[in-house]
């Protein structure tokens, strides 16, 4: 689409956006511990593109609610509350920046992200768990489901906890095991990002593949032992479900005004470099040290206690349909085997495609996105030396962004099997 088109759907939408507050003094900073459910009304997500001037860019990101979503080097995604929408519209149309409105009311795309059917609770009742992939669960849902393929797959199935989350809550995995003392492991995490939904349940469901559909699957189950943390942060994610949708870091207290690290900032490899923050109140901080927080410490050791034989590595993050591989933390920074890594990669991506028929994008992160230190893939490929290191970033593409409904469940844990498949062939020959 061209961009003066865009200008002109901007400009529709600016007339009729939410009239700015009528100059209600500002009450000074207000916590974001407080648990109320925050409402996201009128809050918009514009586009726009990435070489614009970067002094209106900085600008426009110096307001601490003003949220960058997603973004490459053409394009950025950009939530703007409410209560600035029509402010940082008209500067950028007085700057000639043009822009696309890609949610027009972010509350609204909330609302029916995730409509739950109403039989799905007696139809639970019967299967022993919760689980329908039609819809988003909670933590409870996902645990249960764990517990469940424990006690009904004994003998293919150990479920235990890496560790504490901040406020307590167990940070748990399952182990499927081939069963074959050769085997070689692989790993694989979601839910490190709290807004990203998508991304917890697509690793059940690859959980669901490998464990209840394991005769289709048999060709990447005989040999390799998978290793599944389907939510890192799971203090997090109950917050998002609970108490603000969008919220992306950990529940860390150690700032009143500001809790939470960026726990895909906080891995001991290249810890503080470009693309993080020492600032509590951004999305990016990186936390006071290389694995201050107690999820990352936990899950890097047990990371570590199993790396042996382990040769894949895939984390699931959304959104923007990316295959990503290290190293994040600065330009030209590649692992010497980076083309074999690629390779297998762009296979990933033709399997994805013959799937679901999504296009994912492959490349280095740092070229592709942008740098970012302390991300679990860097220290995977660079400390624990998983040969097959990736961050996969799901659906879609900014249509939905963050709020992807849930009928998109399916087809893209689909996709991301198709991926899974793919690593597990090269982990496999390795
Ligand atoms: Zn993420």
């Amino acid at each position: 689409m061209k961009w003066g088109l865009l200008l002109v759907l901007g400009l529709a939408s600016a007339s009729v956006a939410r009239p700015e507050s009528d100059g209600e003094a500002e009450s000074g900073p207000s916590p974001d511990n407080q648990d109320e459910r925050v409402s996201y009304e009128g809050a918009q997500v514009i586009q726009v593109d990435t070489n614009t001037d970067k002094e209106i860019i900085e600008s426009i990101f110096k307001k601490k609610e003003v949220d960058r979503w997603a973004g490459n080097r053409t394009h950025m995604d950009i939530f703007v509350p409410s209560s600035l929408a029509s402010e940082i519209k008209t500067f950028l149309m007085e700057k000639n920046v043009s822009y696309s409105v890609m949610i027009e009311d972010v509350q609204r795309a909330i609302d029916v992200e995730n409509l739950v059917e109403t039989d799905e609770d007696e139809f639970a009742g019967r299967k022993g768990h919760k689980m329908t992939w039609k819809s988003y669960h909670s933590l409870e849902d996902i645990y249960g489901y764990l517990d469940f393929l424990a006690e009904t797959y004994p003998s293919q199935v150990r479920v235990g906890s890496a560790g504490n989350s901040v406020e307590g809550r167990p940070i748990k995995y399952i182990v499927i095991s081939s069963g074959n003392p050769n085997a070689k492991k692989f790993w694989i995490d979601g839910g490190i990002h709290a807004r990203e939904w998508i991304s917890p349940a697509t690793v059940t469901y690859i959980i669901s593949e490998l464990v209840e559909n394991r005769d289709n699957n048999q060709q990447i189950a005989s040999d390799i032992d998978y290793y599944i943390v389907p939510v890192i942060n799971p203090d997090g994610y109950e917050y998002t479900r609970r108490y603000q949708r969008l919220w992306r870091k950990n529940r860390s207290r150690g700032n009143y005004f500001c809790p939470g690290v960026d726990l895909n900032r906080n891995w001991g490899y290249k810890w503080g470099g470009l693309g993080t923050s020492n600032e509590n109140c951004r999305e990016i901080y990186r936390g006071t040290g290389p694995f201050s927080e107690p999820e990352t410490r936990s899950v890097s050791n047990f990371i570590l206690n199993n790396k042996n034989d382990m040769k894949g590595f895939i984390t699931f993050h959304s959104y923007g349909q990316y295959i990503l591989l290290p190293y994040g933390h600065d330009y030209n920074t590649l692992p010497p085997d980076f083309k074999e890594m690629e390779r297998v990669g762009r296979k990933a991506a033709l399997a994805i495609k013959s799937v679901g028929g999504a296009t994912y994008q492959v490349g280095n992160s740092a070229k592709l996105l942008y740098p970012a230190a302390g991300g679990s893939d860097d220290w995977a490929k660079g400390v624990a030396g998983i040969k097959y290191a990736y961050t996969i970033e799901l659906r879609d593409q900014g249509t939905y962004g963050f709020t992807l409904p849930a009928q998109y469940i399916i087809p893209t844990a689909k996709e991301a099997m198709a991926a899974v498949h793919t690593v597990a062939r090269a982990v496999q020959e390795s």
